[in-house]
């Protein structure tokens, strides 16, 4: 039996030989009280059948978004408890929706809080990490033979705080309890058939993929991919819990992402990721001197900004250009920073970039196969797309282009690469 350490304690399975299930519903999954009808129809099915059933759920569509906005409108920087304590409250419709519906359909349904369901979180508001899960509650309903439906994205810190995961932090609170509570399976129901190798909203080509690894999966959700939160892929291979994409109204088998079975054909490239949320930061002609980059990149820690890509060019009289990217959330306070090391260093220009994207190529046969680089920036070439920084891994290549530039440029990768015929 697997050990997982997030759970408290100990997991003894009461349920031996009955299959566990957790399950999650995004957002677009539970956003009209028709979806969560039909939701709740399937459920009662499952439950008859005789699975245990654990629904994580997420806010109703464009509710977290709506919320964040009411924030906005009545403070400029809103305090992260207030924010936590206002966004954990959509997650909590959902649940109360979901539990009616199944009540009404005769099956025993008891909707939990993060805090409910032993959700117990550390690190920064709006940013937790779940520390452990104490699932003696849980547990509890179980065994009752209760469909418990969890509200995803949320916990409490220690000192008793409702606390949230990041945006898509849903994904996270279902990995973690199909951990803690030893699941024979774990399902992300969303609005797409499961993991394509391109967002098929940019790439109408993109195919759905039928299996990928974490390490493909933490990559492809590292830069950008937001079909899964980066954390639940790592609390996926931390525990080894295999994880489905599926679609929550179809008949679809999905994605299963999965360790690396050995007889498993490997693609050269599985995906293509973008990310829009990067902004570009570049000081030109600072003195290069040793210590430079620490001069520059220190004020931006110190300011908890966090620094993604980096690059560092050396020109032959002495100068050297320097840039960088941050979120887009802390490009301003970036730009301020810079304009006053640029000025202490006598640099010669100060320039900033909101406008860009990365795009990135992952994929675990890309270790055996060379010239992979050189084709990427060959395809964009060919269609005019200047490349302003480059990066890569052991299985991924990263760069970063104008955003005018993204649909282009994930078509030509994907053509190039022949992603749309099965591997
Ligand atoms: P949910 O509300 O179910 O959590 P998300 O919006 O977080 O759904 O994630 C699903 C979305 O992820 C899709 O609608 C799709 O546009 C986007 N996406 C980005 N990259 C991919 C990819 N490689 N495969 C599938 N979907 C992707
Ligand atoms: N409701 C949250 C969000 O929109 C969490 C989630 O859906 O996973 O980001
Ligand atoms: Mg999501």
């Amino acid at each position: 039996m697997r050990h997982s350490p997030v759970c408290r304690n100990g997991c003894a399975s009461v349920w031996s030989d009955m299959s566990l299930w957790v399950q999650k519903y995004g957002g677009t999954s539970v956003g009209t009280t028709e979806k969560i009808l039909a939701i709740a129809e399937r459920l009662a099915e499952q439950r008859r059948q005789g699975h245990r059933l654990v629904v994580v759920l997420s806010a109703m569509g464009g509710e977290t978004d709506r919320l964040l906005s009411l924030a906005r409108q009545v403070h400029e920087q809103p305090s992260g408890r207030e924010l936590d304590l206002l966004l954990s409250s959509g997650e909590r419709v959902s649940i109360a929706l979901l539990s009616l519906a199944l009540q009404e359909l005769g099956c025993s349904a008891v909707g939990l809080t993060g805090r409910q369901a032993g959700i117990l979180t550390e690190g920064r508001p709006n940013k937790a990490r779940i520390r452990e899960i104490d699932t003696t509650r849980l547990q509890q309903w179980l065994d009752q033979e209760y469909v418990a439906i969890v509200a995803g994205f949320q916990g409490m810190d220690e000192s008793g705080q409702v606390t949230t995961l990041g945006r898509g932090g849903s994904d996270t609170t279902a990995v973690a309890l199909a951990a803690a509570l030893e699941a024979d399976e774990c399902h992300i129901y969303t609005d797409v058939e499961g993991v394509y190798t391109a967002d098929p909203r940019l790439e109408p080509g993109a195919r759905k993929l039928e299996h990928l690894t974490y390490e493909e999966m933490l990559e492809l959700s590292g830069m950008g991919s937001h079909v899964l939160q980066l954390r639940s892929v790592l609390f996926a291979e931390k525990y080894n819990v295999p994880l489905r994409v599926l679609p929550a109204f179809g008949s679809d088998s999905g994605t299963l992402i999965s360790k690396e079975a050995e007889d498993m054909e490997q693609a050269t490239i599985a995906g293509i990721a973008h990310n829009r949320d990067e902004a570009q930061l570049t000081m030109t002609g600072v003195p290069d001197t040793p210590g430079i980059a620490a001069r520059i990149l220190g004020p931006i820690a110190d300011a908890q900004i966090e620094v993604d890509m980096i690059v560092q060019n050396a020109s032959r009289d002495g100068d050297s250009d320097f840039t960088f990217t941050v979120h887009r959330n802390d490009y301003a306070a970036a730009l301020e920073i810079l304009q006053r090391i640029g000025e202490e260093l006598g640099a010669r220009e100060t320039l900033g970039n909101r406008d860009i994207v990365k795009l990135s190529l992952v994929g675990v046969g890309m270790r055996s196969h060379a010239g992979i680089a050189s084709r990427m920036f060959r395809a964009l070439a060919e269609e005019g797309v200047n490349i302003s920084m480059i990066s890569t891994s052991e299985i991924k290549i990263s760069v970063v282009v104008e955003e005018s530039a993204l649909e282009t440029s994930v078509r030509a990768l994907h053509r190039e690469f022949e992603l749309a015929e099965a591997a």
